[in-house]
C-alpha cells in the first residue's frame, strides 16, 4: 500500500511517487512549504507531509500547553508566512489594548519585539495552513526508513518507509523532524518525581508542594512560575549565573555579521562548539521579573546539581554540598539535536553520511545527501545557533527557495 496514492499527483508521475517528502508537520516544515509554495503554488500536488502526530504543529502546542506560555520568546516577524510583516500587520502589536496594558501591568515592559501571544500565533499558524491546503498534504504516520535508489541516468531518488509497512518514493526528502534526545546532567537519576521538563503535568502540582526545578533558562523559570501560582513552594536552582536576555539567541545570529565568519570555520567540530558555547540557557526580562516578584526562591551559581528519586526519603536534589528531600524535582534541562534518535537517519549516518556527534554536516544549501535535506536545529552546523527556531526557519526556507530542493519536474519520475 502507497500513502502517495491519495495525494493527487499529477498525471505523467507513476502514482506511487511524489516530488518531495518532508518529514516533520512542525514551524520549520511549515516555514518551508509556505515559502515555497508562494513562489510555485503549482507544485503543492507533489508534496506528502509525514507526520507522526497526523496534525500540523502538534509538538510545538504540546510545548506550548504543557509549560502554559502566554506569550512566544520570538519577535513578531518571526513567523511561517512568506512575509515577514504579515504576523505584524494582522495582529498589530498586541491582539488588544487590555491585552497589552494587561501584560505591562504584570512584567513592566511590553518590550519593543512585538512578540506574538501564543493564541494569536496559533491562529495566524492555522489561517496559512488553511489558505496554503496544506492539511491535504499530510501523511499520518512515522518516518523510519530512507532508502536512496539509483535512476537509469545516474540521478538519485528516496524510497521513504513509513512505519505502517507502507513506502513513498520522492525525488527529494526534507528532514523537518528536530530528532532530539533529552539532556541529563550526569549527576541527575529521573524516576518517579524526578522528572525531565518534557514529563511535566503542571495539572497535577498541589498546594504546598516543594519543588526544585534544575536549570536556569526560559523553561525552567516557566515551569517555576506556574507552579507557584499553584500554590507549590519552588526553589530554582541553577549551575551557572543568572543570564537574561530577552532572545534565546543573539539576533546577529540572523545576519551576515556573525554567520559570515562562522560559516568561514571549516572546521565543522569548531562550529559545533561555537554553537553550544552560544546556547547557554537564558530568560527574557520579563519573566525573569516575574520571578523576582513571586514566591520563588533561586540559587544561582550553585554548581552541579544532583538528583534522583529515594525510596524512602522521596526525592533528593543535592548542591553546594547540601542534600534536601522536596516533593518533586524537575531537570529543565533541555534537549540536544542528535541524528542518531530517529533509525532512519541513524542508518544513514552508519552508511557514511557525514556528522559530528549527531549533528549532520550539511552543504551551504541544507543538503546532506544528494537530494537529502535538513533543516530546523539539526542544520546548525549550517546555519548557526539559531537554526532550531522561527528565525532559523525562515533562513532555511530562504535557501531551500533559492537554492535548495529543485522545482517539482512536471511529468518526470527518476524511477
Ligand atoms: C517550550 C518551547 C517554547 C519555544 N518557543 C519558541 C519561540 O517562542 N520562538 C521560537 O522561535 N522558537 C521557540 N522554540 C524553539 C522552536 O521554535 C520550537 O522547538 C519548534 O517547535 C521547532 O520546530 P520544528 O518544526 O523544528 O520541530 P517540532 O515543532 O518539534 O516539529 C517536528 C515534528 O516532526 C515530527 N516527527 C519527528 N520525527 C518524525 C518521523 N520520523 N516521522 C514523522 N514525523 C516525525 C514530530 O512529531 C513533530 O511534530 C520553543 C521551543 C520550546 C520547547
Amino acid at each position: 500500500m502507497s500513502h502517495a496514492r491519495s495525494l493527487g499527483n499529477d498525471a505523467g508521475l507513476p502514482p506511487t511517487d511524489v516530488d518531495t517528502v518532508i518529514v516533520g508537520a512542525g514551524p520549520q516544515a511549515l516555514t518551508v512549504l509556505a515559502r515555497w509554495l508562494f513562489e510555485r503554488p503549482s507544485d503543492l500536488r507533489r508534496v506528502a507531509v509525514v507526520e507522526s502526530a497526523g496534525e500540523w504543529m502538534t509538538a510545538w502546542r504540546a510545548g506550548f500547553a504543557r509549560q502554559c506560555i502566554d506569550v512566544l520568546r520570538s519577535p513578531g516577524v518571526h513567523h511561517p508566512a512568506p512575509d515577514d510583516m504579515a504576523f505584524v500587520n494582522t495582529h498589530g502589536n498586541w491582539p488588544t489594548f487590555e491585552t497589552a496594558c494587561a501584560a505591562a501591568l504584570r512584567s513592566g515592559s511590553v518590550g519593543p519585539l512585538q512578540r506574538p501571544t501564543t493564541a494569536a500565533f496559533w491562529r495566524f499558524c492555522l489561517q496559512l495552513i488553511e489558505q496554503t491546503e496544506l492539511n491535504d498534504r499530510l501523511v499520518p504516520a512515522t518516518v523510519v526508513g530512507a532508502v536512496a535508489v539509483r535512476g537509469r541516468c545516474g540521478t538519485s531518488s528516496w524510497k521513504v518507509e513509513l512505519d505502517d509497512g507502507s513506502t513513498i518514493g520522492a525525488r527529494q526528502v526534507v528532514w523537518a523532524g528536530n530528532t532530539r534526545r533529552r539532556r541529563v546532567p550526569a549527576g541527575v537519576q529521573l524516576g518517579g518525581a524526578v522528572q525531565h521538563s518534557g514529563d511535566v503535568d503542571l495539572g497535577a502540582v498541589g498546594v504546598g508542594e516543594r519543588i526544585a526545578v534544575i536549570g536556569g533558562g526560559q523553561s525552567a523559570g516557566q515551569l517555576a512560575l506556574r507552579a507557584a501560582q499553584r500554590g507549590a513552594a519552588v526553589t530554582v536552582v541553577s549551575r551557572g549565573p543568572r543570564r537574561v536576555a530577552d532572545l534565546d539567541v543573539d539576533a546577529g545570529w540572523l545576519m551576515e555579521d556573525h554567520l559570515a565568519p562562522f560559516r568561514a570555520t571549516m572546521d565543522p567540530a569548531e562550529r559545533r562548539r561555537v554553537v553550544e558555547r552560544v546556547q547557554c540557557g537564558s530568560m527574557t526580562s520579563d519573566l525573569d521579573l516575574e520571578l523576582r516578584r513571586s514566591r520563588v526562591a533561586r540559587v544561582v551559581g550553585a554548581g552541579e546539581v544532583t538528583a534522583r528519586p529515594d525510596p524512602d526519603r522521596g526525592p533528593v536534589v543535592g548542591f553546594a554540598g547540601v542534600e534536601c528531600e522536596v516533593d518533586r524535582v524537575w531537570a529543565a534541562t533541555g534537549s540536544v539535536p542528535d541524528l542518531r534518535v530517529a533509525p532512519a537517519l541513524a542508518e544513514l549516518a552508519a552508511s557514511g553520511a557525514p556528522h559530528i556527534d549527531g549533528w549532520p554536516v550539511l552543504d551551504d544549501t541544507l543538503q546532506w545527501l544528494d537530494g537529502f535535506y535538513v533543516v530546523g536545529a539539526l542544520a546548525a552546523l549550517t546555519l548557526g545557533p539559531a537554526a532550531g527556531n522561527l528565525g532559523g526557519a525562515r533562513a532555511a526556507a530562504d535557501i531551500l527557495a533559492n537554492r535548495g530542493p529543485e522545482p517539482c519536474r512536471t511529468g518526470i519520475s527518476t524511477y
